[in-house]
């Protein structure tokens, strides 16, 4: 017996890629990578803290009291929502109904939430609210929340409501990214907010060498992305080569979302510090490039549409966008999926236990329901008539009843911890109660497929026939309870 018959063992769960739409990963002739949390991801806690203090900083120098301010990544997750007329953030189901709520960093009760947003189905498309599209946007979301509470206090400078606090959030997120300082303390030392991955370039170098061309399409400028895939990559490349060997087409400045959707002027990297020469004629050979557009990238490979993979992180600008304007095939890095499938893993027997009293709660509900309408009927004198008495019906009535409400006493602490899983405040990412999340929504609904990092591509080989599962509905037998 040869090597050749060996097994070959799959990855665990938590690294897998999953997909919502059938993907040949043969039939992909060019790959598009983004780069912030996607090929380089952040070490979120370091990262997105200095965020937030450069943040304060730029508004403690209107006179703001943010001094005290501080970083909690357990505030928020991505896929949550701001609703900035409120000052809440919200977590929503696939329909958009609202789940769970906070005003500011103050939890909603049941009742204020019904308040709230009893009648109020979120729709993304409406200015009010404030997608937490990618793990950037952690940082913007906790100072918001954490100065709803202040402008409640009446300690914020001037006359302003929470939309107004918003947009000056917005705005202050907006400097710390681009101006210099942050970036120059992220690049003096890449080793405390940068997690390398070590299996990334022999990943990359699998698909290059399988025949596909290699971009990287990215909104940073030029010098902090030499840095950051200088750090990331090269120590994992062969001797002599760089990150750039890797990519046959490198995009900087790409303006995303816009890039996929609108035309803009192209221009060539021409010198390594990052002078750039316009490029009128479009993209004529391999190389570094700062602008442009999809319908170039597009005319420059000589295909389009579903023979192109995009992968990114940001929901909205990488793979929302880029299927809809496109119809590039879309790839989702979504970092949180290891935990969170690792929680759905070890929650597993009280998973089976919750189902289980739940199938018994449905049985006695429907019990409850058919003696009530045996009494029903037996008291107004129509219908089909019970063969017990109305006494008894009522006992009976009572007594189930009273087993409901002890099953619901066992229930009850399961199903709280099925709802803290990962974040105490707002549970999984992906779910919401029973149901799906927004957020699992918009994943299902624009990205092809998603995994939690890049490097997940090196298991599954550049010749995967990546399927979507059956999908399930409400009549499929395996979906009821009873
Ligand atoms: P990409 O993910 O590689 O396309 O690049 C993301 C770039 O956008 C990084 O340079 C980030 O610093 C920058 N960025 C992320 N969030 C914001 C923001 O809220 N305002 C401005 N720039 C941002
Ligand atoms: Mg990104």
């Amino acid at each position: 017996m040869t090597g050749t018959s060996e097994p070959t063992v799959y990855p665990p769960r938590p690294r897998r890629i999953f997909c919502n739409r059938t993907l040949n990963l043969r039939a992909i002739r060019a790959i598009g990578y983004d780069m912030d949390y996607t090929l380089v991801h952040y070490r979120v806690e370091p990262w997105e803290r200095r965020a937030f203090e450069y943040m304060c900083a730029k508004l403690g120098a209107q006179g703001w009291p943010v001094h005290d301010l501080a970083f909690d990544p357990d505030l928020l997750t991505r896929g949550l929502i701001i609703d900035a007329e409120l000052g809440n953030v919200l977590k929503a189901n696939r329909f958009g109904y609202v789940i769970r709520a906070s005003h500011g960093t103050r939890p909603l009760d049941f009742e204020q939430l019904r308040r709230a947003y009893g009648r109020t189905l979120v729709d993304l498309g409406e200015r009010r609210y404030v997608f937490l599209n990618t793990l950037f946007s952690l940082s913007e979301g906790c100072a918001y929340l954490q100065l709803v509470d202040r402008l409640d206090a009446g300690v914020l400078p001037g006359t302003m409501g929470y939309a107004d606090l918003y947009d000056r959030v917005r705005r202050s997120a907006d400097e710390a990214h681009f101006e210099g300082a942050l970036k120059a303390e992220i690049t003096a030392d890449p080793e405390r907010y940068v997690e390398r991955d070590d299996e990334l370039v022999l990943a990359l170098t699998d698909q290059r060498e399988a025949g596909k061309k290699l971009m990287l399409i990215t909104n940073s400028d030029w010098g902090y992305t030499d840095r950051m895939l200088t750090f990331a990559l090269d120590p994992a490349m062969p001797k002599g080569a760089r990150w750039r060997d890797l990519f046959d087409l490198v995009i900087v400045d790409a303006r995303k979302p816009d890039f996929f959707s609108r035309r803009m002027p192209l221009f060539e990297v021409a010198t390594e510090d990052g002078l750039l020469r316009a490029c009128p004629g479009g993209i004529r050979k391999s190389g570094m490039y700062a602008g442009g557009d999809a319908h170039q990238v597009e005319e420059w490979l000589g295909v389009s549409g579903e023979e192109i993979l995009y992968v990114g992180d940001h929901i909205y600008t990488d793979v929302t966008v880029t299927k809809a304007a496109l119809r590039w095939r879309t790839a989702l890095i979504l970092r949180e999926l290891e935990d969170e499938v690792a929680a759905v893993g070890t929650f597993k027997p009280q998973q089976a236990e919750l189902s289980a009293l739940m199938r018994e709660k449905v049985q006695l509900e429907f019990d409850l329901s058919q003696a009530r309408l045996a009494l029903q009927r037996r008291l107004g004198g129509y219908g089909p008539r019970a063969a017990a008495p109305a006494e008894a019906l009522r006992e009976r009535i009572a007594a189930l009843r009273a087993r409901l409400i002890a099953l619901d006493e066992r229930i009850a602490p399961v199903a709280r911890h099925a709802g803290d899983m990962l974040n105490p405040r707002w549970g999984l990412l992906m779910r919401a109660g029973n149901d799906k999340s927004h957020l699992a929504r918009q994943v299902e609904r624009s990205a092809d497929i998603y995994t939690s990092r890049v490097s997940n591509f090196l298991a599954e080989t550049p010749f995967a026939y990546l399927r979507a599962p059956r999908g399930s509905l409400a009549h499929d037998e395996d979906q009821s309870l009873v």
